[in-house]
């Protein structure tokens, strides 16, 4: 599985771009601004854009999600139903992150242990509350390769003083879904550098 950065909004935002290199087939990740920025990327490798896939219904994953899918006609899949609060509240989020608002509608819900398939790359959802109560993740095994969205980050945790969010929640995800994945895992987060599972074990001071 190949896959590029590119970081969007004032956040830093990580997007991701992930792809299957034997068919170029390929799906985005959290696409939470700057969708030209984005665009200019799939030309740039000349990828087959088949999904778009949302870890989590925070403003900064989500932003340029439905315009994303309205131009390359493919679906909108994820987060867990849980985060309906947030996917349905775009304007109260637009005043709490202070960056613009944006429509998000017609995505499928994600539940634990659903398969996606681009191309030859498999990914497996695993929902891991506490961020936000419908976080999920997603995980190449294959490539050893976790998206992580805002649960765990380079030596930091998710935020947990949002509405909705739940410490308890996050760090059970944290220490029950995430570490038993393996510590040779590259953590891909929602913010931030790369980092690795066991990197985390050892250094992570929220842990
Ligand atoms: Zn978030
Ligand atoms: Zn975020």
């Amino acid at each position: 599985m190949n896959y590029i950065i590119i970081q969007v909004t004032d956040f830093h935002q990580n997007c991701c771009i992930i792809w299957c290199p034997v068919t170029l087939h390929a799906a985005i990740i959290d696409p939470g601004g700057e969708h030209q920025k984005i665009i200019n990327n799939i030309s740039k490798y000349k990828l087959f854009v088949k999904k778009i896939l949302i870890t989590h219904g925070h403003l900064d994953h989500i932003g340029s999600a439905y315009i994303l899918s309205n131009i390359y006609k493919i679906p909108i899949l994820g987060p867990h139903k849980k985060d309906i609060f947030w996917t349905k509240n775009t304007n109260f989020q637009k005043n709490i992150f202070q960056i613009p608002n944006c429509i998000f509608k017609k995505n499928q819900w994600l539940k634990n242990n659903d398969q996606i398939i681009i191309g030859n790359i498999l990914l497996k959802v695993y929902h891991c509350p506490g961020h936000t109560p419908g976080h999920i993740i997603f995980f190449n095994k294959l490539s050893s390769i976790l998206f992580s969205g805002d649960i765990i980050f380079k030596q930091n945790i998710g935020r947990t003083d949002l509405p909705l969010s739940n410490y308890k929640d996050l760090i059970d995800s944290i220490k029950n879904i995430i570490f038993p994945l393996g510590n040779n895992i590259t953590v891909v987060p929602g913010h931030g550098p790369v980092t690795t599972i066991g990197f985390e074990k050892l250094n992570n001071p929220f842990l």
